[in-house]
C-alpha cells in the first residue's frame, strides 16, 4: 500500500516520535511505500489565507471556499498545499500521529486540515461521505493522551474518547470519503514505565504489520 503519515509533535524524542519511528520501520519492512509530512519539522504554517493560492478569485472579499473552487479550476494552489493534496491522492491509507491537545487536534494539524482539505479538490459538489473524493482510501488516527484510559470511558471524568474523536472521524475523515479504522490510542505514556512503553510500541508495530487486512469501523451519522 501507499501510506501517508501526517505527524505533529514539537519534540522528536517524544513518545509520538517513537510511535512514528516504529510505524516507519514496520511499514517499510512490510513492503509499503511511505510518505511522511512532519508538520513541526517543516514548520507548516497552520494559518489559512490567500497564501494558500497562486490565483485570486475576488481580491476585494476573501472567501476561502470560493478561492478554493477557483484554485481547483485553475490549478492555483500554492506549492505547499498542492504537495499535501497530492500526498493524499497518492496514498491508499492515511495515518495521523499526534498528541491529543484540548480534546482535539493540535493547532498545526488542525490548520493543515483547514488549508489542505480544499473545496473543489477534496470535497464539494455532492462529493462527501459515501460519495466522498477519498472513498477508496482508509484513514486511522494514532494518538496519545495525558489522561489514563479510565478517564476516557463513557463514565470516566473526561467522557468517552469516541465522542471526543467523533468530530475528526465523522466531520473530517468520513466527510471526505475515508473509511475509518479504529483509532490507535496510547493513554498517558508519560505516566508509564519504560518497560510498559516498550510493550506499547511493540503492540503498535504488531497492529501495523497486519493493517492491510484490518476491518474498518463505521462511525456514521449517529456513531
Ligand atoms: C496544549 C496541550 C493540550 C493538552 N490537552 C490534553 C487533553 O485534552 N487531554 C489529555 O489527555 N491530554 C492533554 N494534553 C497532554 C498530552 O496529550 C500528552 O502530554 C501527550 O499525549 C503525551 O504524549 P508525548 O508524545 O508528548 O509523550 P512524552 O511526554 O514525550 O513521552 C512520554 C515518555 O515516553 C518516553 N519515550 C520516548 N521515546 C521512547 C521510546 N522509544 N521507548 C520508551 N519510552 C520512550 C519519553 O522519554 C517520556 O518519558 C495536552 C498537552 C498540551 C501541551
Amino acid at each position: 500500500m501507499n501510506i501517508f503519515i501526517v505527524y505533529y509533535h514539537p519534540e522528536p524524542q517524544s513518545f509520538n516520535g517513537a510511535l512514528l519511528a516504529r510505524a516507519k520501520g514496520v511499514l517499510e519492512e512490510n513492503g509499503h511505500s511511505l510518505r511522511i509530512s512532519d508538520l513541526h519539522d517543516k514548520a507548516f504554517n497552520p494559518v489559512s489565507g490567500r497564501h494558500n493560492f497562486t490565483t485570486v478569485d475576488n481580491a476585494n472579499f476573501y472567501k476561502q471556499q470560493f478561492e478554493e473552487l477557483n484554485a481547483t479550476e485553475k490549478n492555483g494552489f500554492s506549492q505547499e498545499i498542492a504537495g499535501e493534496i497530492d500526498n493524499i491522492f497518492w496514498c491508499d491509507m492515511m495515518i495521523w500521529q499526534f498528541p491529543l491537545w484540548w480534546f482535539g487536534l493540535p493547532a498545526p494539524l488542525k490548520g493543515w486540515v483547514d488549508r489542505v482539505f480544499a473545496m473543489g479538490r477534496v470535497y464539494g459538489n455532492g462529493r462527501y461521505y459515501d460519495n466522498g473524493v477519498f472513498r477508496d482510501k482508509r484513514a486511522m488516527l494514532s494518538l496519545t493522551t495525558g489522561g489514563p484510559q479510565e478517564a476516557y470511558m463513557e463514565d470516566g471524568f473526561n467522557g468517552d474518547i469516541y465522542a471526543i474523536l467523533r468530530p475528526i472521524h465523522r466531520g473530517i475523515l468520513e466527510f471526505a470519503g475515508f473509511t475509518v479504522l479504529q483509532p490507535h490510542i496510547v493513554y498517558g505514556p508519560a505516566h508509564l514505565t519504560e518497560e510498559e512503553r516498550t510493550l506499547l510500541l511493540d503492540r503498535y508495530g504488531r497492529r501495523l504489520g497486519n493493517i492491510e487486512s484490518e476491518k474498518p469501523m463505521a462511525v456514521g451519522r449517529y456513531g
